[in-house]
């Protein structure tokens, strides 16, 4: 079989099934941003492709060779339901779930990790450079540095690297460590979680470190912030086109008409602060603060995770408090939420970005938040306010948002009121300066930076 100088390692290979041997390029940034490098450099991406218990060949989709990796129905339970998010996400987003610490859940990921290096090892062409991403995947980088020391090997983290203080719970903290440090260049999206990692290898695995490189027997290891973006050209024509105008404003009719809409566009996670917004909301109307009628808050919450124990109690939960506010607040014909457990493809997304005056993103800790960077691309008319929680990763980038803390209930409801009331020279300031940074620092630019710090 033929090899490549470049790869992609994920989790997902990125496309979804659409028919019996029909495929669709997976939407999101990440995507977008890799495929014209992978049929630049003729590379190859490594990924599972969502079918448990089934093998596939590799094969061709969209100008990019894709080789899928298999993975059992347990595999699936305990690898990715279980060490994955059950484990690592809850505590990677400081722990605001409990975290689940079990060694049948590491004896999955490490099995799988192994499929994934050596899978790499095999498509790799000698010299190669390849590129693992994110949580699933930590310990690829030093299983594939073992089966082929020729290779270049970067390293992304979308999702937040938690303080020591977090981390050191895992039990396993020493061989996650040692599984980044096989790569060339760890990438984070925050300069924190690159601080993190770096005070981590010295104070568990004793390591010298200087600025932001580590030093690993006769290797240096490089740890750095690369926040990555979206597709700012690409939404920013989009929303422009005459049938997505014709949805925001249907949209609104829909709603009917009401003086604001504010927008919620989350999986349903229980890191994304769906809760507290809620509660703000309800609470603003239950007080006076916004009068029936003035405002309809659309929460998409997409379905996520269905089969992990912590997603169904918050599904429960955002339910029963989504049905408390419109029984109380809400009259016949009108109510003030409109929750929608759905998931919508780009074009509904950017119309109801373009439909919304305020954008409610409140993250009690998010990697990044791209829904937030999504909407900010969408606003060429200036209008339209981004509230913003500041553990978002995106919160470093994005100042001119109003900036909330999610745990904070009254503070949440005096910025969303204060999004609500401000004047349109306001906003358009905010929302040009906004625009000027994800334009800058697009998802082009996100993959660009990486590549050519890895390669330096
Ligand atoms: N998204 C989507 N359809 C939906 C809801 C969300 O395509 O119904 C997309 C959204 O446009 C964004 C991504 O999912 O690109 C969510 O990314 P984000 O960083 O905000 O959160 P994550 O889900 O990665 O934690």
């Amino acid at each position: 079989p033929g090899t490549s100088s470049f790869l992609i390692v994920a989790n997902r290979l990125p496309v979804d099934r659409v028919g019996e041997d029909m495929w669709r390029r997976s939407p999101g940034g990440l995507v977008t941003a890799i495929a014209p490098v992978l049929q630049r450099r003729e590379g190859a991406w490594i990924g599972w492709h969502g079918a448990p218990d089934e093998r596939l060949d590799p094969f061709e989709h969209d100008g990019m060779h894709l080789i899928p990796v298999p993975l059992s129905e347990q595999e699936v339970e305990l690898y990715y339901e279980g060490f994955s998010n059950a484990t690592l996400w809850p505590l990677y987003h400081d722990v605001v779930a409990t975290p689940v610490y079990s060694r049948a859940l590491w004896d999955a990921y490490r099995l799988v990790n192994e499929r994934f290096a050596r899978a790499a090892a095999e498509a790799a062409a000698p010299d190669a450079v390849v590129w693992v991403q994110d949580y699933q995947l930590q310990l690829v980088p030093a299983m594939l540095r073992r089966l082929r020391p020729d290779v270049r090997i970067g390293f992304f983290l979308h999702i937040p690297f938690p303080p020591g203080e977090l981390f050191q719970q895992l039990p396993w903290r020493r061989e996650l460590l040692e599984g980044l440090l096989g790569a060339d260049l760890v990438g984070f999206q925050r300069p924190g979680g690159a601080a993190n990692f770096i005070r981590l290898c010295r104070k568990t695995l004793g390591l010298q470190y200087q600025k932001h490189e580590i030093y690993v027997e006769d290797r240096v290891v490089r740890a750095e912030a690369f926040p990555i973006s979206v597709d700012f050209g690409e939404l920013d024509v989009l929303v422009r086109e005459p049938h997505i105008v014709a949805r925001a404003q249907e949209i609104r009719r829909d709603l009917g008409n009401p003086e604001h809409v504010l927008l919620g566009v989350d999986r349903l996670d229980y890191t994304k602060g769906i809760g507290q917004r809620l509660k703000a909301f309800g609470e603003l109307l239950a007080d006076g603060s916004i009068k029936p009628g003035e405002a309809v808050f659309v929460q998409i919450a997409t379905p996520s995770r269905e089969r992990v124990e912590e997603y169904i109690r918050l599904r429960d939960s955002i339910e029963l408090q989504v049905g408390r506010i419109n029984g109380e607040q809400g009259e016949l014909g009108q109510q003030p939420v409109q929750y929608l457990h759905q998931s919508y493809d780009r074009d509904e997304l950017a119309a109801l970005y373009l439909a919304a005056d305020v954008m409610v993103v409140t993250p009690l800790r998010d990697g990044m938040n791209l829904v937030a960077k999504e909407y900010i691309s969408c606003r060429h008319d200036l209008r339209g306010a981004l509230v913003l929680s500041e553990f978002a990763g995106a919160a470093e980038e994005l100042k001119q948002a109003f900036m909330v803390n999610p745990y904070d209930v009254d503070g949440l409801k005096r910025t969303m009121l204060t999004a609500m009331r401000a004047t349109p020279h306001d906003l358009s300031r905010r929302m040009r300066s906004l625009r000027r940074r994800v334009a800058t620092y697009d998802v082009d630019r996100w993959a660009q930076d990486f590549l050519a710090a890895l390669e330096a």
